[in-house]
């Protein structure tokens, strides 16, 4: 196998100007739609067709309907004053009928339609006055020109400058250039599923004989669909394989740290827990390196899992680490981590940028002589001079922002390391499989019991000072508060400046001492002191932009106020929530609105006043957003699918991942027929990345 691109994939590589009917302009118009290349025109379907049929008359079809008739034109009937359309006088078999223009030259239209001649009309139809007439014809053909007419049209989307005849004219040339490739669906999955060969999917989903054709579920469009994510799932299966080819270590621990641990808790694990951690100890007991993502919600009891994983490392005679996104998570994961090692007498020890000089000597010596048995930090864990006297497992928080690329690059930081990613965004199984279809998953979908429900509830801005004159009461009650500014400009200074007119108006009505401001603008040391102030008690209402990182944890904080929550997505809303509710008091969260809302706006919030399932509301988010809005496309890491729907299609994920795992089982250096076969799907599909991962043997 050649090292670069199949040959036999080059037309579909090479300048839009190459395809027909596509010119300088045109080829520049269309990168706008995501067309850049002639595979991409193969991959840009039709999302509706218009059919042309001949009829006999246009009585034959409904007002508002488009009908194909041929007629003979009768006569001609100028406007007889400025204003007024010009009117055609035409006969089909049946009835005779308007043909009506509001604007052409009289000249042109008496060129297209000659008084007495027969022509192919077809358009729009309406019923004016209780008269047929057909505005504008789409198509108006000489009676021998009427074979280039198709039967059924496909509607392409379009942009400036690029109209269906061209997008039609550029298909057909790009569907021409598709070579003969040998087939890359299992036989037997491609037979069950009644899916045609790939170059007949692409010529039926360009040419569509029926709405029922231009369906998600048309066998051609499905076989399409599954190509896409076939493709991305081999991608993945081929990151695993890597990470897990990496030479690991078998990690068992004998559980006396552990038994430690759960018999000094207050609690018993919950069932998701205690199944948690006994898929994560099994991975690492296999002699493979473990990649493995452990989601869960807020307070899904994440942190003891975590330790859990950490104590068999420490029990097999080695080491971990757990690395947060910032100081204060760090310092956050050290206070829920330390007490319970403590129980097990294993020494813990917290490294961050902060760290110089001789303190942060004497840790980078008890590490390298294994006296510091579990380090947690910041990614200056991963700095090149803290060496480990034995590293045995990484676990990552809150990073699913993370695509697979750089998932990698940290996997490769330490050799033959376990791997655990920690994300406290759940999202629907479909999209984890599409985003960490690379990884195993862990699933938390079970709260500790004993929990007290947050209240939710919606109030409209303009009640703002009521609701301030209640916080007031809150506050004096010994209670605190978050207040989130709206995220409303695309400048993060607008928002900046929203939040620090709120900040004054809160602290003119609460009293100067007793708010805090807190805003991505602001310098890391003044952002973490003010985080510190609030959870020391010291200050009681904290206005913050979106900033509140992900974790922070401040048990006493029982109200969360959050403006303009119509502008957030549903996850990040319900991550805000995830703030209050760690307490012993009852907590409140209130959504303050900018009225009128959209019907789906006010549905969408209602989903928080029903429920606390971070599951349940990303899949409500997915199915009233689409997947792209959920994660945040661009720095989700999740690829853009062009013909794939993974909402409606989500089954076909599941489908390709397994399938993906099992040709990387049966076939890990794709050289098999399927496997060369494989090769060229992912070139076509632009998986370069994938074809470095391939093992060389
Ligand atoms: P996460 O990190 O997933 O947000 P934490 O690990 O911080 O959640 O746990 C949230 C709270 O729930 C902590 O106070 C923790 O002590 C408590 N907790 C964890 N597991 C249980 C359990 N099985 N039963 C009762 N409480 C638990
Ligand atoms: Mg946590």
């Amino acid at each position: 196998m050649s090292a670069g691109r199949p040959d036999i994939l080059f037309p579909l590589f090479a300048g839009l100007e190459t395809l027909a009917g596509v010119g300088p302009k045109t080829a520049k118009a269309l990168p706008a739609i995501g067309i850049e290349r002639p595979r991409d025109v193969l991959f840009t379907l039709p999302h509706a067709v218009v059919d042309r049929r001949r009829r006999d008359s246009l009585r034959e079809v409904a007002p508002g309907e488009i009908a194909t008739v041929e007629v003979t034109v009768l006569r001609h009937q100028p406007p007889i004053r400025k204003g007024l359309p010009y009117r055609v006088i035409v006969e089909d078999a049946e009835i005779a009928f308007q043909v009506v223009f509001f604007r052409g030259a009289p000249k042109w239209i008496e060129a297209q339609l000659p008084i007495g001649e027969r022509r192919l009309l077809s358009g729009k139809v309406e019923l004016y006055d209780n008269q047929y007439q057909m505005p504008h014809p789409d198509h108006i053909l000489e009676t021998d020109e009427a074979g280039n007419l198709g039967q059924f049209e496909p509607v392409y989307p379009l942009t400036a400058g690029v109209t269906q005849k061209t997008m039609a004219k550029a298909s057909e040339s790009a569907l021409e250039r598709v070579p003969e490739m040998a087939e890359w669906i299992d036989p037997a999955l491609r037979a069950r599923e009644g899916w045609p060969e790939f170059h007949a999917a692409l010529a039926q989903a360009h040419r569509p004989l029926s709405l029922h054709e231009v369906a998600a579920t048309a066998p051609a469009r499905q076989r399409l669909a599954y190509d896409e994510l076939f493709a991305h799932q081999v991608t993945l299966a081929l990151a695993r394989a890597r990470v897990r080819r990496g030479k690991g270590r078998v990690n068992v621990g004998d559980g006396h740290l552990r038994s430690k641990v759960l018999a000094a808790l207050p609690f018993r694990p919950t069932g998701a827990q205690a199944r948690a951690m006994a898929e994560i100890a099994d991975d690492m007991a296999q002699p493979v390196r473990m990649n493995r993502l452990l989601m869960g919600d807020v307070g899904s009891g994440k942190t003891l899992v975590a330790l859990d994983a950490l104590l068999v490392a420490v029990e097999a005679g080695g080491q971990g680490v757990m690395m947060a996104p910032t100081e204060i998570l760090a310092r956050q994961h050290l206070e829920g981590l330390k007490p319970m090692a403590e129980a097990a007498g294993v020494v813990l020890e917290l490294l961050t940028g902060r760290d110089k000089g001789r303190d942060r000597q004497a840790k980078l010596d008890a590490l390298a002589s294994g006296d510091i048995q579990i380090l947690v930090g910041t990614h200056a864990v991963f700095q090149d001079d803290v060496v480990f006297h034995d590293l045995r497992l990484s676990i990552i928080d809150e990073q699913h922002r993370f695509g697979v690329t750089q998932r990698l690059a940290l996997a490769q930081k330490g050799q033959a390391v376990d791997v655990l990613v920690m994300t406290a965004t759940p999202i629907p199984r479909s999209l984890s499989l599409a985003h960490y279809g690379d990884m195993d998953l862990s699933i938390l979908d079970e709260k500790p019991p004993g929990r007290t429900p947050i209240k939710t509830a919606l109030s409209a801005t303009d009640r703002i000072d009521e609701v301030v004159a209640h916080l007031r009461g809150a506050i004096e009650n010994g209670r605190q508060a978050y207040w989130v500014c709206p995220l409303v400009e695309e400048s993060e200074l607008v928002d900046m400046m929203a939040a620090e007119e709120r900040f004054k108006h809160l602290r003119a009505v609460l009293g100067e001492g007793h708010v805090g401001l807190v805003h991505g603008q602001m310098a890391p040391e003044d952002k973490d002191r003010t985080m510190a102030q609030f959870a020391a008690g010291e200050i009681a209402v904290l206005v913050a932009t979106t900033v509140i990182e992900v974790g922070v944890n401040v048990p006493n904080a029982s109200i969360m106020v959050i403006e303009r929550a119509e502008h957030f997505g549903l996850a990040q809303l319900h991550q805000l929530r995830g703030r209050v509710g760690r307490g012993d008091v009852a907590s409140t969260c209130l959504l303050l609105y900018q009225p009128p809302l959209t019907e789906t706006g006010r549905r969408r919030l209602e989903i928080l006043r029903e429920t606390e399932d971070g599951f349940r509301i990303a899949e409500e988010d997915l199915a009233m957003r689409g997947a792209g809005d959920v994660l945040g496309t661009a720095q989700s890491g999740l690829p853009r699918f062009r013909v794939a729907d993974l909402e409606r299609q989500s089954a076909l994920m599941a489908l390709a991942q397994s399938d993906a795992r099992k040709l990387m089982h049966d076939d890990p250096t794709l050289s098999s027929e399927r496997g060369q076969a494989v090769r060229v799907l992912l070139w076509l599909m632009g998986k370069d990345e994938a074809i470095r991962l391939i093992s060389v043997g």
